[in-house]
């Protein structure tokens, strides 16, 4: 098939990337021109285990291709994509403004049966504007179709190419027969497509994010209450999740959900319910949870040096969102970080993939380090805010040896508490009383 994706974001390279490894024939477009130069050249601008290496190999066979031309790439492909940012606006309602300045492009450029298909996270609704603005510039057959994107960032290729389920949603038989078509490589193995509305399609993926924020800020909660009563949070995380009703996944407390996907759906569906006058009270107390989680470190740290930060060094350990990404939208070490800043601290911070996307951000603000020892030397607090894997067993007499006061803020829960104090460490984590 001739797909045109359109945004070549995290969703949009890796589906571009996912779709032409089976065969079709896909363009990749963004209007960030510096982006699609890199791409041509075969740079990838974005980190995601896996990418550069699919990206190549359908490149060099001629699959994939990227530009900045999108009339050129719809009037050219059966199956348009459309998988550019969908940020919160001010009010935390979705920015539909580039999902509608695509859909008119589309429109405009419409020669032929088309299927035009939201991989964006979009509000409830979206497909029948964007099948209305289609309407306006067209009279050509089209079907619109949602198809929701469930990939961690991370972990992209995997979720992609073997995905749990696939969402198609649609009121036109033939669009979903064609999405149908294009997702049967992917579900060899059995068929985990769920075909439905659109409506109920925009629906899952909310649905969906908001459970799984749901289930963090459930655990948060109950890690604050587990400090105050004396008992250990993940003892009662690791029982919990033995009852298969509840399964282990999503249970883990730490300093607050970040990255561009839960923040901002939450906030949205917040919003969806309330200009329809349904108050998601389950949701708001997510979001308010999240917020106050965000702060946890910094009030530790706070309180551990009397409320007196000025003067101190703070080493931060991680500054993605998670690991494995260079992911940093609202990401809890930047709450952190400014929180620090603000109270005078000194702040030294590492990442092993995330450090040149917080410079364009906070500039020289705080001191960038090559290593993560680098960022314990002469520190009064260690504060681990993404749990990478090399931040779990790091040389802890070593850091002993380099930092000033030897205080760890564990906000994963990663390290051994009786080890470190054994070590002469002051230890603390999230919920372990
Ligand atoms: P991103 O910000 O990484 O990428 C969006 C891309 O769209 C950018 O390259 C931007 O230049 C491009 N773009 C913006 N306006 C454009 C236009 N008018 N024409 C062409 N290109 C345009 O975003 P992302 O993380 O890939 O997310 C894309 C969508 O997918 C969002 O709605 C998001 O909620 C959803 N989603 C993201 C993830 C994730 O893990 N990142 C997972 C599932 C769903």
């Amino acid at each position: 098939m001739r797909l045109a994706v359109i945004g070549t974001g995290y969703v949009g390279l890796v589906a571009g990337a996912g779709f032409s490894d089976f065969g079709n024939d896909v363009t990749c477009v963004d209007i960030d021109a510096e982006k699609i130069t890199r791409l041509s050249r075969g740079e990838v601008p974005i980190y995601e285990p896996g990418l550069d290496v699919l990206i190549a190999q359908n490149a060099k066979a001629g699959r994939l291709t990227f530009s900045t031309d999108l009339a050129a790439a719809i009037r050219s492909a059966e199956v348009v994509i459309i998988a550019v940012g969908t940020p919160p606006a001010a009010d935390g309602s979705a920015d539909l403004s580039a999902v509608f300045a695509v859909a008119e492009t589309i429109g405009k450029n419409m020669n032929g049966f088309k299927v035009v298909v939201t991989k964006s996270t979009v509000p409830v609704g979206t497909a029948d504007k964007i099948e209305a603005i289609l309407r306006r510039f067209t009279d050509e057959p089209f079907g619109v179709a949602s198809n929701p994107e469930f990939l961690k960032e991370g972990a992209a290729i995997q979720d992609f190419m073997k995905p749990d389920r696939v969402v198609i949603g649609s009121n036109d038989a033939r669009a979903l027969a064609v999405l149908r078509n294009l997702y049967a490589p992917f579900v060899r193995t059995s068929d985990r497509i769920h075909a439905m509305d659109a409506r109920s399609a925009e629906l899952t993926k909310y649905a969906s994010n908001a459970m799984l924020a749901t289930r963090i800020s459930f655990m948060n909660d109950l890690a604050v209450l587990s400090e105050k009563i004396g008992a250990d949070i993940e003892l009662v995380r690791k029982a919990v999740g033995a009852d298969p009703r509840i399964g282990p996944k999503f249970l883990f407390p730490g300093p607050g959900f970040g990255g561009s996907c839960f923040p901002k759906d939450i906030s949205a569906l917040i919003h969806i319910g309330a200009s329809l006058g349904h108050e998601l009270e389950v949701v708001r107390a997510v979001e308010r949870v999240n917020a106050r989680q965000k702060k946890l470190l910094f009030e530790k740290i706070r309180r551990h040096f009397d409320g007196a930060l000025e003067g101190r060094t703070v080493a931060v350990w991680g500054l993605a969102f998670k690991p494995q990404t260079d992911d940093i939208r609202e990401a809890p070490a930047l709450v952190l970080i400014e929180e620090l800043l603000a109270a005078g601290a000194t702040v030294r911070a590492h990442d092993p993939a995330a450090m040149e996307n917080v410079r364009a951000v906070l500039g020289d603000r705080i001191t960038y380090c090559e290593s993560m020892y680098d960022a314990a030397l002469g520190a009064d607090a260690l504060a681990l805010v993404t749990e990478w894997h090399e931040f779990r067993r790091p040389d802890f007499s070593r850091i002993k040896r380099v930092m000033r006061n030897a205080a760890l803020f564990d906000g994963r829960n990663v390290w051994d508490a009786d080890e470190l104090r054994a070590l002469g460490f002051w230890y603390t984590g999230i919920g372990r009383g």
